[in-house]
């Protein structure tokens, strides 16, 4: 702006003036004027006349001594020497409070154009300042003084207001009115106090100040202490007006602080509540009413220790005698809480502590959140962990978490006893298939509701799935009390059970194994009453079997057994041999049935029916029986190579009921035909009628797969299973193998005879080939033939032998002589040569 580019010269413009007025005073200043009394009063003036004033606080005004001292020596010397104290007054006394030099100057300039104005007009106006100060007090004289206050305080104000006006760019009028109207009071004071000086030291001389300094000094000092106090009391008035607001503000804040809190706990979503250390409600919000039940006021009537579930009650006490006591700063937990209605709810609790003043406990503050829905859920999962979908009973895990309960109290308390039953339906399987699932579920439903009846509260029962039940019978007497529970439960189960428009008879088979056995495991404890129901269900239907020592030394070989047939498997321990099948008419070899043997390490050659069981059991049956596939399709295929013929040579595998359920046999069998090169026709695959009624259904669609690929199918064993003849038509195969229970006796009985017989016709029927199996005599033989039973295997032909004995053999019968078939005595030579016989 403008003015305030002004500012600079305006400076400049005042400095100049004031040291031209300097240098004009200085040039006129007559020393002679000049005496002792100007000297002190100089000295006065520079030294202490800015520094003793007296401050009108509220206005920011200071009259001090040196305005006044100034009026003097303008009343007592004249105009030149005023003008010189004056600027070399303001000069000193402007370093207490300027730090640039032009400011200095600046001070020095006013103070010397204001002093010379003043002494101008006075000058022009009264005369010489100098004579005036001799007059007698009178009406020009005062009028003088005022004059001289007057014209000094607009000169003094208006150079340094239009300064300031320049630089801030305010009007001048309000900057003078707002700093310097009030100075006024100031050089009025100053023109007086002068004015009196000037007329005490010109009545009494100069040692009159000497009589009234002391007088001066007290007033002064007075005054000042009187100051002081006023400032101390004026200073202590505002600080207790700061230390008032203060405390409104904090008290407002704390208002706000309550308002809020209030407001966010009435209005909470989650339950919120003030409690006393005892447990008293001290204040409810609205949630947590509702998650209650109660009105408030019905809640606040309570104390908390009534709305906590019983059980959980002594947890929750230990934690707030905890909080209470300072071991914690919070907790958390999870409670049952009891609604008003008397349901239970799931709430998780969150408390603070409040303490007053000196520390002691005064509230609890709690947070409180329903939680009832995830803990449902939880422990509906939870329950589905451990619990039999269908029956609502326990599981295998459950069971078995009991059951190790069970031991370690045993092992504590050695009177305790416990059996563990293990139950497994009779003919459970025909229910479901000829019933439905359906049926089979209500079935499994109604046995646990009576097994349930069967035993006491503190007893677990266990569905394992399928149709298998497990019953820990805690705390019995004797292995009394175990058998006459396994009777009430045969009991039970032979009841009819009513399904829908059925009425379904079953039994029960039931192992029992007792805890004085001294079990380190519930595995142990389950494999031994799951033995003993094996036992009593191969005993007949219907009954129970306790484990015993013979039962257990059985096991244990079962186990050793099991692990040294895993071995085997990993070091390919198993061998095969190969019985002929022959043609009977002709006696010459048509095929070979592969059997397999195992080469133990230490008991040498091991027949099959010692560990095809076992091998069944832990499902090894699955690769063995994979091999066996392999292994004699190579083979056969090799023989028909070296011995080649019309109508090839054909192979028998046998295959479990284990391998006859799984989903890829189909393929395996693919694979190994592929593999080997071997033509589908020439292999035939051996099953046993135990092994395809067991699932009927199923079998059927996989001998259909199985056939599709080429491949024949025969029945083992047949007459020692169902002896059905009339469920054969459903299944696709090809022959028939006669047990050899039958043909070994066909010599001795007539009944045998009978038998064969009808089986031969009954298969020829069918379209059906038949072997006979275990042929040994020559007799027999002839009874086969006279059948026109098609094949026959057994001693009398040939027994089993490794492949190295049956490239002899197959040379022999190839090139052939016309006497093989019937001359005993060269059988006799291969039987001889035979060191792997039965
Ligand atoms: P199987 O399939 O009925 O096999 C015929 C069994 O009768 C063979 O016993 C054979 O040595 C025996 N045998 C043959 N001719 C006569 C005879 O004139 N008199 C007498 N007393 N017995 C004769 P092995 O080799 O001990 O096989 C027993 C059973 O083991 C077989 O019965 C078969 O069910 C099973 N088996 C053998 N090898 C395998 C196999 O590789 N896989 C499967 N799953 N089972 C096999
Ligand atoms: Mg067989
Ligand atoms: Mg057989």
């Amino acid at each position: 702006m403008n003015r305030q580019r002004l500012h600079q010269p305006y400076l400049k413009l005042v400095i100049a003036a004031g040291a031209a007025i300097c240098l004009f005073c200085a040039w006129r200043l007559s020393l002679a004027q000049l005496d002792f009394r100007f000297l002190v009063l100089a000295l006065v003036t520079i030294g202490f006349g800015s520094r003793l004033g007296i401050e009108f606080s509220r206005h920011k005004v200071q009259i001090t001594v040196s305005d006044s001292l100034v009026f003097l020596t303008l009343l007592l010397y004249g105009t030149e020497a005023a003008v010189l104290l004056a600027a070399a007054e303001a000069f000193c006394s402007s370093f207490r409070f300027a730090r640039l030099w032009v400011t200095r100057f600046f001070n020095l300039g006013l103070l010397a154009i204001s002093t010379f104005v003043t002494a101008s007009v006075i000058g022009h106006v009264f005369g010489a300042p100098e004579a005036l100060g001799r007059e007698a007090l009178s009406g020009r004289f005062v009028t003088a003084v005022a004059l001289m206050g007057f014209v000094q305080f607009v000169v003094n104000s208006s150079i340094p207001a239009f300064r300031q006006s320049m630089k801030l760019d305010l009007p001048f009028r309000q900057v003078w009115r707002e700093h310097y109207l009030w100075t006024s009071i100031t050089y009025f004071a100053g023109a007086s106090a002068a004015a009196l000086t000037a007329r005490l030291v010109g009545g009494h001389g100069i040692y009159a100040l000497s009589v009234l300094a002391p007088l001066v000094a007290v007033i002064y000092f007075t005054y000042q202490t009187y100051q002081k106090q006023l400032q101390a009391t004026l200073a202590q008035a505002e600080q207790a007006e700061r230390h008032a607001a203060e405390q409104r503000a904090i008290s407002q804040q704390l208002r706000e602080s309550e308002e809020q809190f209030r407001s966010s706990f009435d209005n909470a979503a989650v339950g919120m509540a003030l409690v006393a250390p005892d447990g008293r409600w001290v204040e409810v919000n609205h949630s947590l009413c509702e998650m209650l039940g109660y009105a408030e006021e019905e809640l606040a009537a309570r104390d908390m220790q009534s709305v906590v579930h019983p059980e959980d009650l002594g947890g929750h006490l230990s934690q707030v005698y905890r909080l209470t006591h300072g071991a914690e700063s919070n907790y958390m937990m999870e409670a049952r809480l009891l609604h008003r209605d008397g349901r239970t709810l799931w709430a998780q609790l969150s408390a603070s502590l409040v303490r007053d003043v000196k520390g002691r406990p005064l509230r609890l503050v709690y947070q409180v959140q329903d939680v009832t829905e995830r803990r449902v859920a939880e422990q509906r999962l939870q329950h589905a962990a451990y619990h039999d979908s269908l029956t609502g009973l326990a599981n295998r895990a459950l069971f078995a978490d009991h059951l190790r309960l069970a031991m370690e109290r045993a092992r504590r308390h050695d009177d305790h006893l416990f059996a563990v039953l293990f139950m497994d339906l009779d003919r459970f399987k025909n229910v479901n298939d000829s019933l439905g699932h359906a049926h089979g579920d209500l079935l499994l439903l109604a046995v646990s509701e009576r097994l349930k009846r069967c035993v006491r509260p503190e007893d677990t029962v266990a569905r394992f799935g399928g149709d298998e039940f497990a019953i820990l019978l805690n705390g019995i007497r004797n292995s009394t009390d175990a058998v006459r529970a396994a009777e009430r439960i045969h009991e039970e189960i032979a009841l009819p059970f009513p399904l829908g428009h059925h009425e379904v008879f079953t039994s029960s088979s039931v192992g029992i194994t007792l805890s004085s056995l001294g079990y380190g495991e519930p595995d142990e404890m389950l494999r031994d009453a799951d033995t003993a129901m094996y036992r009593a269900k191969s005993q007949g239907k219907g009954r129970y079997e306790l484990f015993d020592k013979v039962m257990h030394a059985r096991a244990v070989t079962t186990l050793r057994l099991e692990n040294e047939l895993r071995r085997a498997v990993e070091n390919s321990e198993f061998r095969l041999h190969y019985q002929p099948i022959v043609k009977t008419a002709t006696g010459h070899a048509a095929g070979f049935e592969a059997l397999v043997r195992w080469q133990h390490p230490e008991r040498g050659l091991v027949p099959p029916g010692e560990f095809i069981p076992a091998a069944e059991e832990t499902d090894l049956i699955v690769p063995m029986g994979e091999w066996v596939l392999r292994e004699s399709c190579f083979q056969i295929r090799e023989w028909q190579r070296q011995f080649p013929s019309d109508e090839p040579l054909f192979v028998s595998v046998n295959l479990s009921g284990k391998q006859f359920t799984q989903r890829d046999l189909v393929a395996v069998v693919e694979r190994a035909l592929r593999d080997s090169g071997l033509e589908a026709r020439c292999l035939k695959l051996e099953i046993t009628e135990t092994a395809v009624m067991e699932n009927a259904e199923g079998a059927a669609a996989m001998l259909k797969r199985l056939r599709e690929l080429g491949v024949q199918l025969g029945i083992d064993d047949f007459g020692t299973g169902y002896s059905s003849l009339s469920y054969l038509h459903r299944f696709p195969v090809n022959t028939l193998k006669v047990d050899r229970s039958f043909v070994g006796r066909m010599d001795e009985a007539n009944e045998y005879r009978e038998i064969v017989r009808t089986i031969v016709s009954l298969a020829h029927t069918l379209g059906l080939e038949v072997v006979a199996e275990g042929v040994e005599t020559r007799g027999q033989r002839a009874q086969l033939e006279a059948l026109s039973c098609e094949y026959s295997q057994g001693f009398y032909f040939a027994r089993p032998l490794p492949p190295d004995k049956i490239f002899e053999y197959l040379s022999n019968d190839r090139q052939p002589s016309e006497t093989f078939a019937a001359d005993t005595e060269a059988h006799r030579a291969v039987e001889l040569a035979d060191n792997y016989s039965m």
